[in-house]
């Protein structure tokens, strides 16, 4: 699809959240491509918002990972948040305990630079891919990827 502005992009997000929240035993690992400004932290934004979380969610450039509370009435405990641009190595993410995060399935994580770690992805996730095309116009492509 293509959007025209961030909210639009931010609205997409919360129809994902809204998918979710109605799917049971749906992927809870999204990795987010695309170039700087592309879109990718705008979108987390917008799944923020649609979950409630009352933090603003900037991009975790420096953190590296950041961890949110959601409300207790939605069926997700914590999501996750991982820019892993700056990594130099894959296995850096496992010192943010990466594994325990994405076995737990109350946990939604969201990764920007998955490519960075792309050996520690696993099977069954969902790949959201952004790409600039205009000013304000994003083109976003959301598959969903099994690894057999
Ligand atoms: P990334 O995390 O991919 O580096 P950001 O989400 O941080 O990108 O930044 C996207 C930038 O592009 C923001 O400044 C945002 O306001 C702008 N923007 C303009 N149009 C759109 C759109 N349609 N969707 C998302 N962001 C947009
Ligand atoms: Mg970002």
């Amino acid at each position: 699809m293509i959007t025209d502005s961030p909210k639009q992009t931010q609205k997409i997000a919360e129809l994902l959240v809204k998918t979710l929240i109605k799917t049971q035993n749906h992927p809870t690992i999204f990795c987010l491509q695309g170039n700087l400004g592309a879109g990718k932290t705008t979108f987390i934004q917008g799944i923020a918002k649609a979950l409630k979380i009352k933090e603003k969610i900037t991009s975790p450039t420096f953190v590296l990972m950041k961890k949110f509370h959601i409300n207790d009435k939605l069926p997700f405990s914590k999501l996750f948040h991982f820019d892993c641009y700056r990594f130099d190595k894959p296995k850096e993410i496992l010192v943010l305990g990466f594994k325990e995060i994405i076995k737990n399935p109350k946990n939604l994580v969201f990764i920007e630079w998955p490519e960075k770690i792309k050996k520690f992805i696993p099977k069954n996730t969902i790949w959201i891919n952004f790409k600039v095309v205009g000013k304000n116009k994003r083109e976003i492509v959301i598959s969903l990827k099994l690894k057999v």
